[in-house]
């Protein structure tokens, strides 16, 4: 377990990922990021950063990971049946497919399922916080355990469209961009 920082930064459609989701990288994470870097206007955001465990990074998901520096949300996409795959995996669970490369997503999704955490199961964040499933606009199929932030926990609701922002914690085993989302107030 790593102890993260209370530094961190959002960008354009950054997408966060909370305790649940930041324990490893067997808790998926999402967010996204818009084509070719272009940000949407949210620079700089501050949260408070809870404490999190982050994930190891290895050579599969180091992209996943660090994308956010960039303020880009990454997933592996599969040139044969142009789906995306996540967790990052060697090999398409759909055809087989060797032929994978990380594509950068555009950071929206929607809220699948949530709840509302009230225990104070680790030191640091705010209670409570909402620790949800998020599926990725590009392809609903794929799914990240995350945090919603920026938001009061009782507004948040299955379907709400949000966008993803990065929350970075600096570590001596490699800076990692965790991502989380929030309301995307673009969309209703
Ligand atoms: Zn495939």
């Amino acid at each position: 377990m790593r102890r993260p920082p209370r530094l961190c930064e959002t960008m354009g459609n950054g997408s966060v990922a909370n305790h649940p989701a930041a324990a490893s990288e067997r808790a998926p994470t999402g967010c996204d990021a818009e084509k070719s870097g272009k940000r949407s206007g949210l620079s700089d955001l501050e949260i408070d950063a809870p404490f999190r465990m982050l994930p190891e990074l290895n050579g599969s998901s180091h992209f996943f990971w660090t994308s956010g520096e960039r303020g880009e949300l990454m997933f592996l996409h599969c040139r044969d049946c142009d789906g995306l795959i996540h967790p990052p995996q060697p090999i398409c669970p759909r055809d087989h497919s060797k032929d994978l490369e990380p594509r950068v997503v555009s950071g929206r999704a929607r809220v699948h399922t949530f709840t509302i955490n009230h225990q104070p199961w680790m030191p640091g964040p705010e209670l409570p916080y909402v620790v949800a499933i998020i599926e990725i606009e590009e392809d609903p199929s794929v799914r990240l355990m995350t945090n919603i932030v920026n938001v009061d926990p009782g507004e948040v609701r299955i379907g709400m469209p949000v966008r993803a922002l990065f929350e970075h914690h600096a570590d001596a085993g490699g800076d990692v961009w965790i991502p989380l989302f929030e309301p995307d107030p673009e969309r209703r």
